[in-house]
């Protein structure tokens, strides 16, 4: 499991999501020594950066520099690629050491992506940015996160698709409106996973539980990377998890989704082909 230290780099953006989950009203930017100290504390041998939008600073290459410098093995940058449109930066970026690019990216097309950045010309901007990114003679990876939301969720199948005619690495799929009812949603999720899968690439969601996706458990992120993200969630058990075999394991569903829809749609689950499995990964 590669374990990532994860520095926050500034709330400025260029984007202005609507489920903005750093929106914060002060603008907050570290200066460049915190960052070095946070560098310095790291127990692990890899870095991942976000913001905001770390890509709005200037010394984000001298930034990426010293992580070179003080040895370590991984910098991935969290970011919605719009910078990337601009060749010369992201040359900049690349040639001063940094590979591993997770972007986000919100529908198939202009219309649901510009809705929910409040940004016009932000699809075509994080689209070229990605396209130039496979340009990159370099071996660089790149991962697509689709934040999954009640405006988006029909056009999940879409938004998966435009991604794999990208050539992209890897895609997560983030569950992260709690309006947005898991019976509506799953449907597409089970249908993403299954065009990436026909497809090779491998895709991951990150906040549902093991009794939502069950048969799918061995593509829920949280088996490789635990159940913290940069994203705070509280999670909860409801009354059927005590029957259920990952009881131990998972830490039940996020409060918000239970407030809003109760646990009718959940069910313990009583046997499954993956357990083992799974709890030899987790040691
Ligand atoms: S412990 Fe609860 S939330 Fe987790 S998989 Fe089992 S029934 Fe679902």
């Amino acid at each position: 499991m590669i374990r990532y230290k994860e520095i926050f780099l500034g709330n400025q953006c260029n984007n202005h999501c609507l489920h903005c989950l750093f929106r914060q009203k002060n603008p907050v930017k570290p200066e460049l020594q915190a960052v070095i100290n946070a560098l310095e504390q790291a127990e692990e041998d890899s870095v991942a950066f976000y913001g905001g939008e770390p890509t709005l600073r200037n010394d984000l290459s001298g930034i990426i520099l010293a992580v070179k410098r003080k040895g370590f093995r991984r910098i991935k940058l969290i970011t919605n690629g719009c910078a990337f449109s601009d060749i010369q930066f992201l040359l900049e970026i690349a040639n001063a050491g940094c590979y591993l690019f997770e972007i986000k990216i919100w529908g198939s097309n202009p219309d649901i992506h510009d809705y929910l950045t409040r940004t016009t010309g932000s699809f075509r901007q994080t689209i070229q940015g990605i396209e130039n990114l496979q340009r990159l003679s370099c071996d660089k990876f790149i991962c697509i996160r689709i934040p999954m939301c009640c405006q988006n969720y029909k056009d999940l199948e879409a938004t998966v698709t435009a991604a794999l005619c990208l050539g992209i690495n890897r895609i997560i799929l983030q569950f992260q409106d709690y309006h947005l009812s898991l019976k509506d949603v799953l449907p597409h999720i089970k249908n993403a996973v299954n065009l990436s899968i026909l497809n090779r690439v491998w895709i991951v969601t990150e906040g549902l539980p093991f009794c939502i996706m069950q048969g799918l458990e061995h593509h829920m992120s949280e088996i490789y990377y635990g159940w913290d993200t940069l994203f705070e969630k509280v999670f909860k058990h409801h009354q059927y998890c005590q029957d259920c075999i990952y009881q131990e394991l998972c830490p039940g569903v996020e409060e918000k989704y239970l407030e809003q829809f109760g646990n009718n749609e959940f069910s313990p689950v009583k046997e499954t082909k993956y357990l083992q499995d799974i709890l030899a990964f987790h040691g």
